[in-house]
């Protein structure tokens, strides 16, 4: 007879086998996925930009209208178990993404550190980092904002500080309630995206 397997969720269960709840968690909350980018349609390169989208909300990374946000943003588009692959715009920290791929979370992720604010101590989100909001600009203008801290890891979030909880930590009890709590909305969001040809 073989012990239970103890492991996490998001390394015991595939994407497609997560409740509701487990799913929504997954979401670190860093807001990189509500930058613009320009997606070149000649090379495919997508270039991201500092300019977030109209309802992201630039100091808790999260959007502002989420029960709503497909009916407000047209080009809100929703992660699912069958799209993440296919989603090459995705930040390669983002959480479905690691979890697709086989890799663990990294210490800073809620789910592992039980603080929603290490995302954040890490250098990983976007808060305080949104130079623009979409709709106080021209798309014209979207070239000239192109950055590159989106797709890069800071030093700081690849090693744990001595005093973060190790990976095989309990989620707190807040993490949990937020999880159950975000079990209600649909399925997590992804991009404003702004093709360029
Ligand atoms: S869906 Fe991914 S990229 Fe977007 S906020 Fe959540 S973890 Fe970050
Ligand atoms: S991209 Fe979607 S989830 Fe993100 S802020 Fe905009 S409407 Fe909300």
């Amino acid at each position: 007879m073989t012990d239970a397997d103890d492991r996490p969720f998001w390394k015991r269960k595939t994407l497609a086998q997560m409740s509701k709840a487990e799913w929504e968690s997954l979401c670190d909350g860093c807001g990189r996925c509500c930058l613009n980018k320009i997606e070149y349609e000649d090379t495919g390169e997508i270039a991201y930009t500092d300019v977030g989208c109209r309802l992201l909300d630039g100091e808790t990374c999260r959007c502002r209208d989420y029960p709503n946000r497909n009916a407000r943003v047209k080009n809100c588009d929703r992660l699912t178990a069958r799209n993440i692959s296919r989603l090459n715009w995705l930040p390669s920290t983002c959480g479905y993404r690691l979890v697709d791929e086989g890799r663990d979370l990294y210490w800073w992720h809620p789910l592992v550190s039980g603080d929603p604010e290490t995302v954040h101590a890490a250098g990983i989100s976007v808060r305080g980092r949104v130079g623009l909001f979409e709709h106080r600009m021209g798309e014209e203008d979207l070239e000239d904002r192109i950055v590159d801290w989106p797709t890069k890891i800071p030093r700081r979030a690849l090693r744990p500080p001595r005093n973060a909880l190790s990976r095989s930590a309990p989620v707190k009890q807040s993490t949990q309630r937020q999880a159950a709590a975000e079990s209600k909305r649909s399925d997590r969001p992804a991009k404003r995206r702004s093709r360029k040809t």
